[in-house]
């Protein structure tokens, strides 16, 4: 419920055409107020590579993946996109230890994230065309912080709120023999928690 409109309801007076410009103005309030999606932060001018630029696609896949740094070992996020660009790979959003999230490729754009894979029950291959990619930062023996894993759940359930998701998949699933992501990470938990 947005408690703005109540502000304007002690204003009987007040023209009706200044209350409505007021109101649209105010509309970011009420929106901020029904959300508990954290703050993402704008990546994808740092983003040059791992991706292809479109404009329409359907979306009904999220894959969830796990990223280290490795030289040296380190959760920094610098750290996983020098390598994502080494590799030209890229998720669409990276989720830090506290909790930040990162948009690296807008949702709009197919990431590179997946590789050769099938999604489990179907004949799908082609799954960045119809993914959205998300890297949380684990290793196989440092499962997700508290905060990391709140983050993951808002931005899925945001993520569902807007596009029709049939396949909540871990990099695991769709390339069991080549792939063991997202490592350390209690899925059974989360996917209650993002039911
Ligand atoms: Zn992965």
């Amino acid at each position: 419920m947005c408690k703005v409109g109540f502000l304007f309801s002690i204003f009987p007076l007040v023209k009706r055409i200044h209350l409505i410009l007021f109101s649209s103005g105010f509309a970011w309030l009420c929106n901020a107020q029904t959300s508990d999606l954290p703050n993402i932060i704008d990546y994808t001018g740092k983003v040059n590579y791992g991706y292809q630029a479109k404009e329409n696609r359907d979306i009904d896949i999220i894959v969830i993946h796990s990223s280290y740094y490795v030289n040296p070992d380190s959760f920094l996020v610098s750290g996983v996109m020098k390598q994502y660009k080494q590799y030209g790979v890229s998720p669409h959003y990276i989720i830090d230890r506290e909790g930040n999230i990162y948009l690296t490729v807008a949702e709009k754009n197919i990431a590179f994230h997946a590789g050769s894979g099938k999604l489990p029950g179907t004949d799908r291959t082609a799954i960045n065309a119809n993914s959205i990619g998300i890297e949380i930062l684990t290793t196989p023996t440092n499962p997700p912080t508290e905060a990391e894993l709140n983050a993951l759940v808002s931005l899925v359930k945001d993520i569902k709120a807007r596009h029709p998701i049939e396949h909540l998949v871990r990099h695991s699933d769709i390339a069991p023999n080549r792939k063991t992501d997202p490592w350390a990470f209690p899925w059974e938990q989360f996917l209650q928690m993002a039911d």
